[in-house]
């Protein structure tokens, strides 16, 4: 089925109407199932990023709204910065991150 995307936990067995390529998602359910902290910073970097989205879109002053393009691409690289080390590492690696701690602790790092 090439045009549905599978949620990101390989266990899961969800799947989504494709938007574009190289999409990754996380379905609801499985989404609840991430520790609360990782819930709450990836929600505060959408709603920040759509905040930034409205103002942009709402500004008629060329500079401004050029500033608010790269505070929204900065919250827009935030959020696959957390996607990709916290949220995937959670379904794809999940044994690693409990240990990886320790072991930067062991190494001083
Ligand atoms: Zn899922």
């Amino acid at each position: 089925m090439a045009d549905r995307t599978p949620c990101i936990n390989p266990i899961c067995r969800r799947t989504f109407k494709r938007q574009h390529d190289n999409e990754e998602i996380v379905c609801g359910k499985c989404f609840r199932t991430l520790p609360e902290a990782t819930r709450k910073e990836h929600r505060r970097c959408w709603r920040e990023y759509r905040k930034w989205d409205r103002r942009i879109k709402r500004t008629v002053d060329v500079l401004k709204a050029q500033r608010m393009h790269e505070i929204r691409d900065r919250w827009g690289a935030m959020i696959s910065g957390h996607w990709d080390g916290q949220i995937k590492p959670f379904f794809l690696a999940p044994e690693k991150p409990v240990g990886l701690d320790s072991f930067l602790e062991e190494m001083r790092l």
